[in-house]
C-alpha cells in the first residue's frame, strides 16, 4: 500500500499549494505554466542539476531528507536561495513522481498526493458532508462548510494529465456542491473531454432540484454511480439510515434518465441487501430499465462498516447462488454485470469474467495465501485493511491446472 500523504519539512509557502510534479520531461512538454509546476529534484540526474535549471521560475522544488542524497554538495544552498517553496518529502520516495499532482500544505508540514499518474483509482473529493448515514460507509460523513473544494477542483483539473483514462468524484455527497458540482464537471469537459467521469451519489436531491438538468450533454463521457440496496423503501432506507432515501433515490434516478444521463446501479453485498438480492434485481429490470450496468461490490471493511460486522457480513462462500442468480438475470437483459472487491477463489467460476480488479491501487494488497495462486495477476485482492474477521472462508490459492480448466 502506497499512501496517499506523508510529513514533509516545507519551506517558503504561506498557504497551501497545488503543483504538478516536474521532471526533465514534463519541462521539454511546456504543457503548464512553470509557476504551476514543482522540479522534482530527486528525479533528475546529478549531471542535469544545474543553477539554471533550479533558477527558473518553478512553483516549488521538491527534494528529500537528507538533501545531500539529492542535490550535488556544491548546490547545497541553491533550493532556498531563491525563496521559493522548497519541500524534503519524508518516507518512502515512491509516494510522488513527475506527473503527480501534490499539495503542499505548510501549516500542517504535509504533502498530499491529490493525482497520481497511472493509478485506477485517481478521485476528485468533492465533499465531506453527506445527507445519508449509510451502515458500511467508507467515509464518514463530517457536516463541515468545504464548499472551497469546487474551485481547489477546477485548479486540480487543470494539472490533470489529458490523458487520463478515468476519474471518479466521490464524497461524501457530491450533489451537495449543488451548481458546483456542474462547474467542476464542465471544467472536465474543457481540459479532460476523454477522461471517463464517473460521479458517485446517492441520487437523492436530483430528483428534487433542477441539478440533473445541468448536466445534460455537459460531458461526452460522464456516468453515474447510484447505490440501490433493496426493492423496498423500508429496506434501502435501513442500510442508508435515512428514512424517505428510497423515493428520493428513484425520483433521483429518473431525473438522470430523464436528462439523458448514463447510469450505473451499484448494490453493496451486505447482508440485509444480499436476503433480498433476487427481489432487487426484478426490480431495476421492470421499473428502471435506463440502468446500462450493474455493479455488485463486496464491502469495505472500514469507517461505519467497522462498527456493524454482525449485521452487514455475509461470506461470499455462503451466497454463489444468489450472485450467480443476479448475474444471470441482468447480463441475460443486456445490462453490463461487474463484480468489484470480489477474490476470484471466492466466487464460482463461471463469474470470473464479471469481476474486476476494482480496488485502486493505493489500498490494494494480497494474503500470503495468495503468492502460491496462479490467478493472482487477474484477481483483485483485498483492500489494505482487511482482517480475518472479514474474509471468507474459501480464500484457497488456485493451482495452474484448474485456472486452465
Ligand atoms: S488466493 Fe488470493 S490471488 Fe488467488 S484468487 Fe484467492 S484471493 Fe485472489
Amino acid at each position: 500500500m502506497l499512501p496517499l500523504e506523508t510529513r514533509a519539512e516545507i519551506t517558503g509557502l504561506t498557504s497551501p499549494l497545488l503543483v504538478k510534479l516536474a521532471g526533465l520531461t514534463e519541462l521539454a512538454e511546456g504543457q503548464y505554466p512553470l509557476e504551476r509546476m514543482a522540479l522534482d529534484l530527486r528525479s533528475l540526474p546529478r549531471d542535469a542539476m544545474t543553477p539554471e535549471l533550479l533558477d527558473l521560475r518553478w512553483g516549488a522544488l521538491i527534494g528529500a531528507h537528507p538533501w545531500e542524497d539529492v542535490v550535488p554538495d556544491g548546490m547545497l544552498a541553491q533550493p532556498w536561495s531563491s525563496g521559493r517553496p522548497v519541500a524534503a518529502l519524508q518516507g518512502d520516495s515512491a509516494i510522488a513522481k513527475p506527473g503527480d499532482v501534490l499539495e503542499l500544505d505548510p501549516y500542517r508540514q504535509r504533502a498530499a498526493v491529490r493525482y497520481r499518474r497511472g493509478d485506477n483509482g485517481n478521485v476528485l473529493f468533492a465533499t465531506e458532508r453527506c445527507n445519508s448515514y449509510c451502515l458500511m460507509c467508507s467515509q464518514p460523513p463530517r457536516q463541515v462548510e468545504d464548499d472551497w473544494r469546487i474551485q481547489h477542483l477546477c485548479d486540480l483539473v487543470d494539472l490533470i494529465d489529458a490523458t487520463e483514462p478515468s476519474l471518479a468524484i466521490s464524497g461524501g455527497e457530491p450533489t451537495l456542491l449543488g451548481d458546483g458540482l456542474a462547474s467542476v464537471v464542465a471544467k472536465c469537459s474543457g481540459g479532460l473531454p476523454d477522461t471517463h467521469l464517473h460521479v458517485l451519489s446517492n441520487g437523492r436531491l436530483l430528483g428534487s432540484t433542477d441539478l440533473a438538468k445541468q448536466f445534460e450533454g455537459i460531458h461526452p463521457h460522464l456516468t453515474w454511480g447510484i447505490p440501490l440496496y433493496g426493492d423496498h423503501y423500508a429496506l434501502h432506507d435501513y442500510v442508508v439510515q435515512s428514512e424517505g432515501a428510497f423515493a428520493q433515490t428513484l425520483r433521483g434516478l429518473y431525473a438522470l434518465e430523464a436528462a439523458r444521463q448514463r447510469i450505473e446501479i451499484r448494490i453493496v453485498l451486505v447482508k440485509p441487501s444480499l436476503e433480498r438480492l433476487e427481489a432487487l434485481v426484478r426490480f431495476i429490470l421492470r421499473n428502471l430499465p435506463f440502468v446500462e450496468h450493474v455493479a455488485l461490490m463486496g464491502i469495505e471493511p472500514i469507517g461505519f462498516a467497522k462498527a456493524h460486522h454482525a449485521a452487514l457480513w455475509a461470506d461470499p462462500a455462503d451466497y454463489s447462488a444468489q450472485l450467480q442468480g443476479a448475474v444471470d438475470a441482468l447480463s441475460h437483459r443486456g445490462l453490463d454485470v461487474s463484480l468489484y472487491n470480489l477474490p476470484l477463489c471466492i466466487i464460482p467460476k463461471s463469474l470470473w469474467s464479471f469481476a474486476r480488479q476494482s480496488i485502486s491501487n493505493w489500498k490494494n494488497d494480497y494474503l500470503d495465501a495468495c503468492a502460491a495462486c496462479a490467478v493472482k495477476h487477474r484477481c483483485g485482492g483485498f483492500f489494505s485493511w482487511v482482517t480475518p474477521q472479514w474474509t471468507s472462508r474459501a480464500i484457497t490459492p488456485i493451482e495452474l491446472n484448474l485456472e486452465a480448466a
